[in-house]
């Protein structure tokens, strides 16, 4: 029985790639030392896959930026905007791509989330009906590298139909006409590896989702006959779900191994044996790509079990379920964590060993392969007030007391203007204020000395808001670092690594918090702040706090607890917090649920089950208050259109959301569901230093105005504004004020 995984992380476990990169940006490093670095990551990979006892190593896992964009560059899909690029050197072209080119004034390809996870890819654009050219992949120097160094490589490269699907096109171009170019494409590359191993993945993760056409079956055997007959054997790799309706196009793909994710999937798993051919091979996704947790192998073994029954051991594989890139490196780096957190968790070095002691288990000579102990329950994982609450949480628990017209009347006394101005929570976050949090980390600085300067930095944003002329403050979230870490830090049930970082795109990683135990609020986390704030204006400050689905999606979480069980022990915190907040005086309250839709499963009966108890999940944090508070959410993305009807079961009186980009259009939306509550679609994209002119913004609201009636309207940016500079901030904000004084007078004289 043959053991892989699907990938290793590339950052290395110090970030070592990411520093290359950075400095390689900067101009501190050559290109020879950061393909030095590189390779040097990439042997000490192997070497960990190869000496945990894997069958294969990984390549083509590493990329210097990003998996898609590689297969961009090799298909030449290059958008006409880079023509301008063409005669810089290969590096400096590969990252124009990918980061933009300020000397040509060329925007970067778009980024966006790798399905239902943390990590961004580039997606591609095609633009032109014209052939592309198509040029090497680097997939084929690493793996004869590889091969050369004495490893086994497995070579691993996104397939044509993920590639296709997830690529944008204007209506005009019919990207799939492009298939049999670019599988062509495939076919020389596939002819390239020949000769240097034994199996290439070859990953169809679009399987595992609705994406692709219903009639794409006949072309997907087509395609893949054709790609077989390229030479090396094929391993058709999924991930993040079971096949659904694409289990006929994947085991009848005529390759030699498929690969099923068998956690996610696993209600398909007895089908997937069932309908294997019988000269293929089953590759069984077993080992969690996707968090930071020992596997459970009594939890596993049965399913390798009955795959070895029905198919005999040599038709079977034992693998990580999807990619390692999802979890952090190595686990000896973490000397800070409780042990009896740590002796449960498995990062990528340990999963690999995972692999083979799994495999000793089944081959019988697994004594010490016990891994998974069932280790004694810790207090902390089952606090019996915590879960007592949660199940005595009761349907009038998930309402607010009255329906919005009734609290929209409630509310009056806030004495707001038309077409209120607010922001979104953060102001900039100057190396000032990274410097006081740092410092009183790192115990340089008193608690006394931080609160104090922490409180200068609101009074000055309180200050200059009352400048500005907005109507609804902010305290401006000095004090967070991140908006989930900042509460993660203060509840029961959070921990956290020191290393524990996970590529999120290109050179930037992210440390999520731990989940490890029942979660529960300790005290209050906000107030003193917001409280603070609100003394120094007789405009009303919003609280700020971050909702439960996105504390949830941007955590580690537990595995011996259902997602949606840790979801509504954090929005029972997050309502506690919200009735201090009330109580304290602070009534209007806004909760950001910035990852709702990304936390969204890839398939329809799935996402409906997460949307249902998410927004159950929103309602309990928020419904605890009376009808004249005022509880605003806010979402930063525009695709809205699929979970509009849930965004409005969600029941907030003001949504605000990222439209400047759209140029409003995804309100159309808003009309057809004939949405109650109050909208302030952001009216300029804070992700750009770009200043908007007070014309611009005046234009985007009177497009507003036509589906949103004025009593309903707000005004506000697109998201925060803590990557900003203040001489960003500031002229934007006044631009935004101004434009809403015009647009309020217009309206008013109507
Ligand atoms: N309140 C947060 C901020 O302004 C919201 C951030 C977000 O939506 N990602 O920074
Ligand atoms: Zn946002």
């Amino acid at each position: 029985m043959q053991t892989h995984i699907l990938g290793f992380p590339s950052i290395g476990k110090r970030r070592e790639q990411k520093q290359a990169l950075e400095s390689f940006w900067n101009g501190a490093l050559s290109v020879d030392a950061l393909s030095a670095t590189c390779a040097e990551l990439k042997e000490r990979h192997w070497r960990i896959q190869k000496d945990a006892g894997l069958d294969y190593v990984s390549t083509g896992d590493f990329s210097l930026y990003d998996r898609m964009l590689d297969i961009t560059c090799m298909l030449g899909a290059i958008p006409e905007r880079f023509i301008p690029c063409r005669d810089d050197a290969p590096a400096d072209r590969y990252f124009s791509l990918a980061r933009g080119n300020i000397g040509h004034n060329i925007a970067p390809l778009e980024m966006t989330k790798w399905f239902d996870t943390n990590y961004h890819y580039l997606v591609p654009e095609i633009d032109t009906d014209r052939p592309w050219t198509a040029t090497a992949h680097p997939v084929v120097a690493d793996t004869k590298q590889s091969r050369e160094l004495g490893f086994s490589p497995k070579p691993a490269i996104i397939g044509p139909f993920t590639w296709l699907a997830l690529a944008k096109a204007p209506r005009t171009i019919r990207k799939w006409a492009r298939l049999d170019d670019i599988v062509s494409v495939y076919a020389q590359l596939l002819k390239d590896l020949a000769g240097h191993c034994a199996c290439v993945q070859i990953e169809e993760p679009v399987l595992c989702t609705e994406l692709l056409p219903e009639d794409a079956g006949r072309s997907f055997r087509e395609v893949y006959a054709a790609l077989n007959a390229a030479g090396p054997k094929l391993m058709l790799t999924t991930y993040f779900g079971g096949l659904g309706r694409n289990l006929q196009s994947a085991v009848g793909s005529g390759c030699a191994v498929l690969h099923i994710d068998a956690l996610r999937g696993r209600k398909q798993f007895d089908e997937v044996l069932n309908a294997l051919p019988g000269d293929a091979a089953l590759s069984l996704g077993v080992v969690d790509g996707r968090n930071i947790w020992k596997t459970e192998y009594s939890a596993v073994l049965p399913l390798v079990e009955r795959a070895v029954a029905a198919l005999g051991k040599d038709r079977v594989l034992l693998g990580s379920s999807c990619s390692l890139l999802h979890c952090p490196v190595d686990l000896a780096e973490e000397t800070a964590l409780p042990e009896h957190i740590r002796k449960r968790m498995a990062f990528a070095v340990q999963k690999c060993a995972e692999l083979a002691a799994l495999r000793a288990a089944v081959e019988g000579n697994g004594a010490d392969a016990a891994g998974a102990q069932p280790d004694e329950p810790h207090p902390d994982r089952c606090v019996a007030a915590v879960r007592e609450r949660v199940a005595s949480v009761t349907p009038d628990m998930l309402a607010r007391r009255s329906p919005y017209p009734e609290r929209r009347a409630a509310q009056a006394w806030l004495k707001l203007p038309p077409l209120p101005a607010t922001t979104i929570g953060s102001f900039p976050q100057t190396d000032a204020v990274r410097k006081v949090r740092l410092d009183f980390k790192r115990g340089i600085i008193s608690e006394a000395d931080y609160v104090a300067a922490v409180r200068r930095e609101i009074r000055d944003c309180i200050e200059k808001q009352e400048q500005l002329g907005l109507d609804v403050l902010v305290h401006g979230e000095a004090e967070r670092n991140d908006m989930v870490e900042y509460f993660g830090q203060q509840l029961g049930g959070f921990c956290f690594t020191q290393n524990g970082w996970v590529q999120s795109y290109g050179s930037r990683c992210v440390k999520p918090p731990v989940i490890y135990g029942d979660v529960y609020r300790k005290h209050p986390m906000t107030t003193e702040w917001i409280l603070y704030a609100q003394s120094l204006t007789k405009k009303p400050v919003k609280g700020m706090l971050t909702g439960p689905v996105t504390i949830l999606c941007w955590s580690f979480v537990r595995d011996d607890l259902e997602r949606s069980e840790v979801c509504m022990q954090i929005a029972l915190a997050v309502r506690d917090e919200v009735q201090s907040l009330e109580k304290a005086g602070i009534r209007v309250i806004q909760i950001d649920e910035a990852a709702l839709r990304e936390g969204m499963p890839l398939t329809r009966d799935e996402a409906e089950i997460y949307l249902r108890w998410a927004v159950d999940a929103f309602r309990l944090a928020s419904s605890g208050v009376e009808d004249s508070t005022q509880i605003h959410t806010h979402m930063c993305y525009s695709e809205f259109n699929a979970i509009l009807s849930w965004i409005a079961a969600m029941d907030a009186d003001v949504l605000s959301i990222e439209a400047s980009r759209s140029g409003m259009e995804l309100l159309d939306a808003f009309t057809d569901v004939h949405y109650q509550g109050a909208v302030g679609p952001g009216v300029y994209d804070i992700h750009s230093p770009r200043i908007p002119s007070e014309e611009e913004i005046t234009q985007l609201l009177r497009r507003a105005l036509r589906h949103i009636p004025e009593e309903q309207l707000w005004v506000n940016p697109d998201c925060g504004l803590k990557t900003r500079r203040w001489e960003e901030a500031w002229p934007s904000l006044q631009h935004m004020v101004a434009a809403a004084a015009r647009v309020r007078a217009e309206a008013t004289r109507r």
